[in-house]
């Protein structure tokens, strides 16, 4: 991969990283699981929004590691290469999934 495009990949990483940071649970107080909210909302219900949003907060930060990683590949010049068959991830792919560590192919295998 030519250094302009190794560039170009590494401003949209780390413009979706700052995104992630920005929206980070930890900026929004107001929905810190330990605040009161009101003792009159029903508390199952409570209980599953806190649900949903701890589910959110996991995918964020696994995809903010995801993306630390890529970046990470970038300085190390192993990006756009897949992790399992080590053939070159072609750039459709990491356009759409530009954190992405695997190829299409090997994708579609671990998912199975
Ligand atoms: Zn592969």
């Amino acid at each position: 991969m030519s250094p302009s495009e190794l560039n170009k990949y590494r401003l949209i990483l780390g413009k979706k990283h700052e995104e992630l940071l920005a929206a980070a649970p930890a900026r929004t107080p107001a929905s810190e699981p330990g605040s009161k909210s009101g003792d009159w909302i029903d508390q199952s219900s409570q209980e599953s929004d806190l649900h949903v949003h701890l589910r959110l907060m996991q995918t964020d930060s696994k995809l903010q590691r995801a993306i630390e990683e890529a970046i990470h590949r970038i300085d190390a010049g192993t990006y756009g290469i897949c992790m399992d068959c080590e053939d070159e991830i072609p750039a459709t792919r990491l356009e759409a999934v530009p954190w992405t560590r695997l190829c299409v192919d090997c994708k579609e295998k671990k998912d199975k």
